[in-house]
């Protein structure tokens, strides 16, 4: 099937301490963003859309130069980046893999698994078991309950759709306003089925200064 990437990356470094966008902050020499579509381009996917932060056009223009790659800006939450990713996308789009721009270390098999399982189910995400056990709390801060471990996973991304089912559930969660943490959770909440396609744990979310000293380092290394 026809497949595509949609890549958000419309996120500040704010987190990191930076004013500026987050994917093209560089690692080892290297833009996060770059890192992360050579990943795609192993794994044979080297069409897409990438979403940057509104004003930021000509420098992701730039770091993009001859690439197949449509630019549009994003929005003020995650949610919105996607949808407006969604809009971008050309007709011959079968299949969409969205992913992290933060996320530069994934595997080209999980890019592989998750569109592969999104071809025979509809819907998947990226994910990894639990090693912790995981509490949930209320808002004072006391125990609530805590869910059997060996059900717990952490989301990761790509997450892959065929393009209707992810089209769909992002109309109709801003038609009836609903927020949900990530893709796969808009796809659930409307009732579509979403496989689990485990993940391994290097694939890391570039979020906080020490995740970047980590980064360099493991790329330093050779390991990523
Ligand atoms: O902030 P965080 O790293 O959790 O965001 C996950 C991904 O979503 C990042 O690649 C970021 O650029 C993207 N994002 C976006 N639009 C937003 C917020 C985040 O595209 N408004």
């Amino acid at each position: 099937m026809t497949t595509r990437f949609l890549i958000p990356a419309a996120g500040m470094g704010t987190r990191l301490g930076l004013d500026s966008p987050k994917a093209l902050v560089a690692l080892a020499g290297r833009p996060m963003l770059l890192r992360t579509l050579d990943r795609f381009a192993e794994a044979g996917l080297e069409q897409g859309v990438v979403i940057h932060p509104a004003g930021y056009e000509a420098d992701f223009r730039d770091a993009l130069a001859g690439r197949a790659v449509t630019l549009v800006p994003g929005g003020a939450r995650r949610q919105d980046s996607v949808r407006c990713g969604l809009e971008a996308l050309d007709d011959a789009a079968e299949v969409v893999a969205i992913h992290d721009a933060a996320r530069p270390f994934v595997s080209v098999a999980a890019i592989r698994a998750s569109v592969e399982a999104a071809e025979t189910f509809g819907a998947a995400t990226v994910a990894i078991p639990s090693v912790d056990t995981i509490l949930e709390g209320d808002a004072d801060g006391f125990l609530v309950a805590t869910p059997e471990r060996h059900r717990l996973w952490a989301c990761q991304t790509p997450q892959t759709f065929r393009a209707e089912v992810v089209t769909e559930a992002h109309r109709r969660a801003a038609a009836e306003g609903f927020e949900g943490t990530d893709d796969a959770s808009l796809v659930r909440h409307f009732g579509g089925r979403v496989k689990l396609v485990t993940g391994s744990r290097d694939n890391v979310k570039i979020t906080l200064p020490e995740d970047l000293r980590l980064a360099e380092l493991v790329l330093r290394e050779g390991r990523a």
